[in-house]
């Protein structure tokens, strides 16, 4: 028989990969209600997992290079106290646990402990991610048990053996073809009766080091496989019921969305709603595979759905806010009626695998925004950067901004939108502004301390 046939047989009916962030995850009793979404619904045949709440920015601080010895043992001995709490937990409250799950996190706290000196002996971004990795393998252990100790079928698979990345440490790229191939040998076989849980996150490289996908990459990994296994859908549960007009924690007047297009939930990923890694839509919507988004501490009150096509198209969707944005202005005479002055500046940036975001241009200037991605370890625009761009030009460096994005359909055609968004925004000082390129957002930069002030005043403005 071949593999195809295995594969045919083993797949059920409907599959959904359900993905499970930080707080779902925090301590037992809420993983116990993550195994419970996943007892009550059988097609949730896979689950990705996310560190527990607070331990990776834990281990993003055990990876830098001036972190002492004291600090070291301090940190770990933190994690150690977040990972056995919730073992403990799982303990008292299930007779026969399979295997000792104690033990093994017990282990895994050596092996980060080894690393964590490593990286103070000869500090390397290779290092980092392996000391990245340690959240999530250490929750996916857990949750594994915590799916048994609810009557499911939990099953721990290691992710490394299917998500082969390339070896960029800390946004490194996933091989999506390996991925499917790996994901159908190894994965789908064991769908028949088993419930997989694995880590988001993570991958590993040709030369089996490990890898990380970037902070908050987990919803990204879950998408990814359920592209692999040609899943029917993805849920992804947090700590939010969907996701709302823009983020809760800014105003309360934030309202849950209940149908958003692909293109729509794209462009706010991409524009900060940390809701979702802005990664996520992309292979679901290569795929058209649907998304849920909903709480997992309260899953009977449903969620968003985001798919292809939607029976509402709003001018205004949403609002989005990044934070920590780098504006880079270079301004030169010579670039006045003259060619090729952008392409060297962008050779330039290439050459740093720097990806600029929005970018206006003047006469003789231009102004160049950047996402600074927070818990980043990687300095941005970094002094070789201007020195370089300086050969060309006069450049300036601001940080301290943030960028707004307005959210909806056909904003590039409809009249006023301009005169509804800035007659909203009075009081805050506007510092650039880029429209037309997508039908679907505008946005613009605002200095940091003015940036919930302005998506306040907008959502007032357009939502309420
Ligand atoms: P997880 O750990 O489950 O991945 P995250 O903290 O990464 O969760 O994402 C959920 C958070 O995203 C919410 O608590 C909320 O503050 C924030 N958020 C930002 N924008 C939005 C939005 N438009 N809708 C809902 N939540 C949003
Ligand atoms: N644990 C990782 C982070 O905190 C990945 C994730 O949660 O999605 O960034
Ligand atoms: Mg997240």
């Amino acid at each position: 028989m071949s593999i195809n046939q295995v594969i045919t047989q083993a797949a059920p009916k409907f599959l959904t990969v359900a993905k499970f962030g930080g707080t779902s995850v925090a301590d037992h009793q809420a993983m116990l209600r993550c195994a419970n979404i996943i007892k009550n619904d059988s097609s949730n045949r896979v689950v990705v997992v996310s560190a527990s709440a607070g331990v990776t920015n834990r281990l993003v601080r055990l990876s830098q290079a001036n972190v002492s010895s004291v600090e070291q043992k301090q940190i770990i001995d933190e994690i150690r106290q977040i990972e056995l709490n919730i073992t403990q937990d799982l303990a008292s409250s299930s007779e026969e646990i399979l295997n000792n799950v104690e033990q093994e996190i017990l282990v895994l706290l050596e092996q980060l402990s080894t690393y964590a000196q490593a990286q103070s002996l000869n500090h390397s971004s290779r290092i980092s991610d392996a000391i990245l990795s340690f959240g999530e393998q250490m929750s996916s252990r857990i949750f594994a048990q915590v799916l048994q100790s609810v009557g499911v079928n939990g099953h721990y698979f290691n992710v490394s053996q299917i998500m082969k990345t390339n070896s960029l440490y800390g946004k490194a790229e996933v091989d999506v073809e390996q991925l499917t191939n790996n994901s159908q040998q190894l994965l789908t076989p064991l769908l028949k009766d088993k419930v997989i849980v694995t880590q988001g996150f993570i991958g590993q490289d040709d030369a089996q080091h490990t890898t990380t996908l970037g902070r908050g990459g987990s919803d990204y990994s879950a998408a990814l496989i359920a592209e692999a296994l040609n899943a029917d859908n993805l849920s992804i549960w947090t700590d939010v019921v969907g996701i709302f007009t823009t983020d809760p924690r800014i105003t309360d007047q934030a309202r849950a969305i209940k149908e958003i297009s692909f293109g729509e939930a794209a462009e706010m990923a991409t524009f900060g709603a940390k809701i979702l890694h802005p990664a996520t839509l992309i292979p679901a919507m290569r795929s058209n595979i649907p998304v849920f988004v909903g709480s997992s501490k309260e899953p009977e009150k449903g969620g968003t759905r985001i798919q292809q096509s939607v029976s509402s198209k709003p001018t205004y969707r949403s609002i989005a806010l990044r934070r920590e944005q780098t504006l880079v202005t270079v301004k030169s005479p010579a670039m006045l009626h003259a060619s090729g002055f952008l392409a060297k500046v962008f050779t330039v940036l290439a050459k740093h695998q720097l990806s600029v975001d929005l970018i206006t241009t003047s006469e003789i200037s231009v102004a160049l925004t950047f996402d600074n991605p927070t818990g980043s370890t990687q300095a941005l625009i970094t002094h070789a950067v201007v020195e370089e761009l300086e050969d060309l030009c006069e450049v300036s460096v601001e940080h301290g901004l943030s960028l707004v994005a307005v959210i909806g359909n056909s904003i590039h055609k409809t009249n006023g939108v301009g005169t509804s968004v800035f007659d909203a925004l009075v009081g805050v000082n506007v510092r650039m502004i880029c429209q037309g390129a997508s039908e679907h957002n505008l946005c613009f930069l605002v200095d940091e301390h003015q940036a919930n002030d302005a998506v306040e005043k907008l959502h007032s403005a357009l939502f309420v």
